[in-house]
């Protein structure tokens, strides 16, 4: 079993000592308890293409549905070489805790192919796209599992994917995947939506334990990863008054203590460029990602892959808070030491759900064929994960546990409910 996966177990296992004073029926809860260490279906296949030259290409493929006792299974299809069936699973749980801790009507699901889509040209983008949904088309639709955008996949993506998917069911089923583009029945905001979440919730966390009201720009942000998660968590913190002093790719970090122009620095990447070779101006400096994780900010975000702090490089961690923006950015290690040093951890369950929440809105727009406003998106974004925030919130001040364990708590309860109701536990 690898690392990720243990640590997702382990936010289960974790919780079940204190939730099972919730549970009279002890056998009930340990069968609910033992359920949810097992995905509900694994799908597992080799998909394969011809490449350019015409030679047969075989991958990898993936989806895995965790629980569906809340509603249908729901989470990103990933493009990555490191993708494996312990990853799909882990990722596919967390699916179920975030959707559950938002209160949005899904449970969790994942899917990944091992591929490092960069070596591919477009062309066979689209065919190993098309693959893949014709590969998972049984098991999917809009009241059975809806999948979306994660690493390396975007609204193209999704687009040649609904293609495969409706023209083998032969009928129009926009709400079968979300993070589509506008055209083919996106939401306005989701693109930006993980982004602008983490700042939702950053902002209600620092108004809860900071006393921060309007001095954003005291707060310091460092950010691990500039995909689309770090850049828009980058962008919008910096609207909103924050001083974003740090970014990373891969290669390397740019570090300003005064702040970064945040738009310069994507218009290098949108050009194809590494950090590692970005035109420094007079108080910037190149930094490496070990230096990032380091750096004396107020926000820490680890807004890249999986176990990015480990017991290696916990220990040089002095941000007053760590704010995952990844999914699975921390080993349960690291997560203990942090927590023994008091610095608050808040869960990726919570921090990056603003992406599954506006694939929710996405969703219902599409069931009912009423299209929403930007502003209602946002609106309506902000009261649904401020609210699991505040609940969240509640239950760390009065069971004095982390944030990471409340929110674990709230959505496994969650979870565990439904399923009794269904009579499955
Ligand atoms: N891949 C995103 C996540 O990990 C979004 C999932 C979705 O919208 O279904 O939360």
């Amino acid at each position: 079993m690898n690392t990720m996966l243990k640590a997702a177990l382990s936010q289960i296992k974790d919780v079940s000592p204190i939730l099972a004073d919730d549970y009279p029926d002890k056998k009930r809860f340990k069968k609910a308890i033992n359920e949810l260490l097992t995905p509900q279906r694994f799908i597992e296949r080799k998909i394969s293409i011809k490449d350019k030259d015409g030679k047969k290409r075989e991958f990898n493929a993936f989806r895995i549905q965790h629980n569906d006792a809340r509603g249908p299974f729901k989470g990103g299809i990933r493009f990555h070489r490191n993708v494996s069936k312990d990853e799909v699973q882990a990722l596919a749980t967390l699916m179920s805790l975030k959707c559950a801790v938002t209160g949005i009507p899904y449970g969790g699901g994942k899917g990944g192919v091992m591929v490092d889509p960069s070596k591919l040209t477009k062309e066979e983008l689209k065919d190993l796209s098309t693959e893949y949904a014709k590969f998972v088309t049984p098991y999917i639709g809009p009241w059975k599992d809806v999948p979306a955008p994660d690493v390396n996949t975007d609204g193209v993506i999704m687009s040649w994917m609904l293609e495969a998917y409706e023209k083998k069911v032969g009928v129009q089923a926009p709400a079968t995947f979300t993070g589509k583009p506008l055209e083919l029945g996106g939401s306005l905001g989701r693109t930006e939506a993980t982004g602008q979440g983490g700042v939702f919730v950053l902002e209600a966390y620092l108004r809860r334990n900071l006393k921060l009201k309007i001095n954003a720009s005291k707060v310091t942000i460092a950010i691990q990863g500039f995909g689309n998660v770090g850049y828009y968590f980058a962008k919008i913190a910096k609207e909103n008054g924050f001083r974003v002093v740090a970014v990373s790719d891969s290669s390397s970090g740019i570090y300003n203590p005064k702040g970064l122009e945040i738009n310069t620095l994507s218009l290098f990447k949108q050009k194809g460029g590494s950090f590692k070779n970005y035109p420094l101006k007079a108080g910037t400096k190149l930094i490496t990602n070990a230096e990032l994780l380091g750096l004396p900010v107020t926000v820490l975000v680890p807004a890249a892959l999986e176990n990015s702090i480990t017991k290696d490089n916990v220990e040089d961690i002095s941000a007053k808070v760590v704010f995952e923006m990844a999914n699975g950015p921390t080993t349960s290690e690291a997560d203990r030491y942090l927590h023994e040093k008091g610095i608050d951890v808040i869960p990726d369950i919570l921090s990056n759900s603003g992406g599954v929440t506006v694939s929710y809105f996405e969703w219902v727009q599409n069931l009912s064929g009423y299209y929403w406003t930007k502003e209602r998106v946002n609106e309506e974004l902000k009261k649904t994960i401020t609210k699991a925030f505040t609940d969240i919130d509640k239950i760390v001040k009065e069971k004095r546990i982390s944030y990471r364990r409340a929110a674990n708590y709230l959505s496994v309860k969650r979870i565990i409910d439904a399923m009794m109701l269904r009579g499955r536990a």
